[in-house]
């Protein structure tokens, strides 16, 4: 097996131990020897190690002849737009570990349309990794880096462009509470809401790598602050952002956080009574409350791999106009086929302005399922007995073997168990109408993954 540098989300590492200037000087070669140099943007998130491994990566670029645009602090959007919007760029490079601890770093490789390269693209770039053979640029050919200076206005006039802005504005001014977690949404978001005159709040909004209030993955759990502001000021809402500011989740008027999966399905939802949504794109984790909502409006929901970028991939094959994750990305497609919590919140709060509801109504529309998600260790040799054993146990149920194996039990009931792509485990996920039912499953079924890892035969 070929050595690999990237997993589901580019490359993720813990900075000082396998994250060093000097491997990203080197990836900095081997990118730019895959692009035979090209044009490219290069961005960073908040964390405290992102100037030293930006400057080493843009090094190792321009040793190979690339030329080099430097956008500085950005959300992972911001830069995203920007390379697609610039014909001029072939690619561009996030230095971000999105939500994962402070302590780890990574980078995320784009490409001319904006979203995130396929694998392909990966393995070119780990071949020329690996093999090391570089050519570099004399001297006389190396190139300056140019600043640029103006990404975050333009990814705001372009979601502006995206919403009905005499809607948004119209209905006595409302009013927000964010919590951008100390990461780089704050250098946009507040100024779209601003523009469609909306009263802004601000919690843990100072970009700082050391995460010190909430970790930099928002979960329903871990936003107490947001919920507390939002009841504490009479807020229409709350939104809090990932560290690269990829994915939103949102709190509604009474203070409770929802996963993300409830505003994606409620946003296609809202896509769908315009007449504007025929086909919805969602991973497989994400809860059957989306069939539920989405098919008797008409919407055909499509079903992908866990990983954003094959949610992209699968909206543009099929058309889709939205897509989304349980954790809280979302991606409309006029606008960026990748996350982006900036247009996420845009489009929520265009859906509140034009139905005049409470964002606890219409969350409260969508079925309410229970999830539960458990892990179990696996070597990874022993993924596919586990998953093979399964399919066969269970081979008079429906099942969807996308990413592991999904087994059907009812409309409202499923388990899906499935290994991990980074780590020697294996995730067991359940969904019922019920909590204590989702409970039970998840016992059950990583007692009977137990079971069969501990099982002679092979
Ligand atoms: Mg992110």
């Amino acid at each position: 097996m070929s050595r690999r540098l990237f997993g589901t989300n580019g490359y993720r590492g813990v900075v000082g131990i396998e994250l060093t200037p000097d491997m990203a000087v080197r990836l900095g070669y081997a990118i730019g020897s895959y692009h035979r140099g090209g044009a490219l943007a290069v961005g960073r998130d908040g964390r405290s190690s992102g100037e030293m491994l930006q400057g080493a990566l843009i090094s190792g670029l321009l040793g190979v002849g690339a030329t080099v645009y430097d956008a500085g602090l950005v959300s992972t959007p911001t830069l995203q737009k920007y390379v697609l919007e610039r014909p001029d760029l072939d690619y561009g490079v996030m230095v971000t570990a999105s939500h994962n601890p402070p302590e780890y770093n990574g980078f995320k490789i784009i490409g001319s349309d904006g979203v995130e390269v396929p694998e392909e693209v990966e393995r070119g770039i780990e071949e020329a990794f690996f093999s090391q053979g570089f050519a570099f640029t004399k001297w006389r050919e190396i190139k300056e880096v140019r600043k640029i200076p103006d990404a975050g206005s333009l990814y705001m006039k372009e979601i502006l462009k995206q919403i009905d802005l005499q809607a948004v504005r119209g209905g006595g001014r409302r009013r927000v509470v964010l919590d951008p977690g100390h990461g780089t949404a704050v250098l946009t978001v507040p100024h779209l809401l601003e523009e469609i005159d909306y009263e802004v709040m601000i919690i843990h909004g100072e970009i700082d790598g050391s995460f010190p209030h909430r970790p930099p993955e928002p979960r329903p759990d871990n936003l107490q602050a947001l919920s507390e502001e939002v009841k504490a000021s009479g807020s229409d809402l709350g939104v809090a952002f990932d560290g690269d500011g990829d994915r939103a989740l949102f709190c509604d008027e009474k203070g409770k956080v929802w996963w993300g999966d409830i505003s994606g399905i409620a946003i296609g939802a809202f896509l769908a009574r315009k007449g504007l949504c025929k086909s919805v794109v969602t991973p497989i984790t994400s809860s059957a409350a989306t069939e539920l909502t989405l098919e008797p409006l008409g919407v055909r929901v499509l079903r992908t791999v866990v990983g954003s970028r094959h949610v992209s991939y699968r909206m543009r094959k099929e058309g889709a106009i939205w897509g989304f994750e349980e954790n809280g990305g979302g991606l409309y497609a006029p606008h960026l086929l990748a996350r982006d919590g900036g247009m996420t919140t845009m489009l929520l709060i265009q859906l509140l302005a034009e139905e005049e509801r409470a964002l606890s109504e219409v969350f409260k529309e969508i079925p309410r399922l229970h999830q539960v998600k458990t892990k179990i260790r696996c070597e990874p040799e022993e993924r596919k007995k586990v998953i093979k054993e399964f399919m066969e146990r269970y081979g008079d149920r429906r099942q969807e073997i996308i990413d592991g194996v999904k087994i059907w039990f009812r409309e409202d009931k499923w388990v899906l168990i499935r290994p991990s792509g980074t780590e020697p485990i294996i995730r067991i996920f359940t969904e019922a109408k019920e909590k204590g039912e989702a409970e039970a499953m998840a016992k059950d079924f990583s007692k009977e993954a137990e079971e069969i890892l501990s099982s002679p035969k092979t």
